[in-house]
């Protein structure tokens, strides 16, 4: 099972945190001084207790121990706190994200999406679903190896990024398949969205030993409807879109027909 900051005692979560905010070089000295302090208090009390020894002799020995067994012990506490931060956010980023493209994976995507998908519905927002297929990508492997599919299927999810808004949501959803959630975009700004990335895509070459890759997509477009009972819905209209556009010959945006809109007008049904 996976090690997530949940799992963590609340004291630690804190101390942590303070730690990480000063930093290595100030969290020594603030561990030092505290450290310093604490010492000569037991030392001081220890005489007091006794009521014999000097208490000079108390504060200065009590002084230099701490002050040359804090930074000792506590660069190597203090660094556990750093790489165990440095790993948690590896670990954060593994958990959510695919190896391969560096977009989200699938189940972070679901769990994302699920929320806002919750929240376009109780709003009534419009929201949009793109399912992104690679057209014939056994081919390229095929033809050029793994090793090059692999590196356009990384170009592809870059040109995809780049056309999407800060609060679009995209993933692999598998092999050479990308999904987006756009929020706040109704059926045709989604239609433009996934015409774009057809586009782009289409005009992307990567240089592979002596040859330039290139391939196309086929996206399946699915808007929020209020007639969709889950997420889940959505998902399968876009891939029925996704399977029209395959079926039209590749190299091209589908949605599904849809009834007329309230203020009269049909949504279109193909790009291009
Ligand atoms: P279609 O246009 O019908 O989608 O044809 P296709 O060849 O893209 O589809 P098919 O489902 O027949 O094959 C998918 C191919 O995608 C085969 C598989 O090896 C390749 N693929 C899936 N994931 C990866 C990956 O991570 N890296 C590489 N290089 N190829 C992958
Ligand atoms: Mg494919
Ligand atoms: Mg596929």
């Amino acid at each position: 099972m996976a090690f997530t900051p949940d799992d963590e005692p609340g004291w630690f979560r804190w101390l942590s945190r303070v730690v990480l905010r000063l930093g290595l070089r100030r969290a020594m000295l603030a561990m030092t001084a505290t450290i310093a302090l604490l010492a000569v208090l037991i030392a001081e009390t220890v005489v007091l207790v006794l009521g014999r020894g000097d208490w000079r002799i108390a504060l200065a020995s009590a002084t230099l121990c701490s002050v040359v067994l804090a930074p000792l012990f506590g660069s190597l506490l203090l660094r556990l706190v750093f790489e165990l931060d440095r790993a948690r956010q590896r670990l954060t980023v593994l958990a959510t994200h695919d190896d391969l493209t560096g977009v989200h994976n699938r189940r972070h995507f679901m769990e994302v999406v699920q929320r806002e998908w919750d929240r376009a519905r109780r709003y009534s927002t419009p929201a949009a679903m793109l399912l992104i297929d690679a057209d014939h990508f056994k081919r390229v492997n095929d033809a050029h190896g793994h090793l090059c599919g692999d590196e356009l299927l990384r170009c592809i999810a870059q040109t995809v990024r780049e056309q999407l808004r800060q609060a679009d949501v995209l993933a692999r959803f598998g092999g050479e398949e990308l999904i987006v959630f756009l929020p706040h975009t109704d059926p045709l700004g989604a239609l433009d969205v996934a015409e774009r990335i057809r586009e782009k895509v289409q005009n992307l070459s990567v240089p592979w030993q002596a040859a330039k890759v290139s391939t196309t997509v086929s996206i399946g477009v699915a808007p929020l409807r209020n007639e969709l009972p889950s997420l889940d819905w959505m998902i399968h209209e876009a891939d029925t879109a996704l399977y029209a556009a395959k079926a039209d010959g590749r190299n091209c945006v589908r949605t599904l027909p849809f009834e007329a809109s309230r203020s009269g007008g049909a949504y279109p049904v193909n790009s291009r």
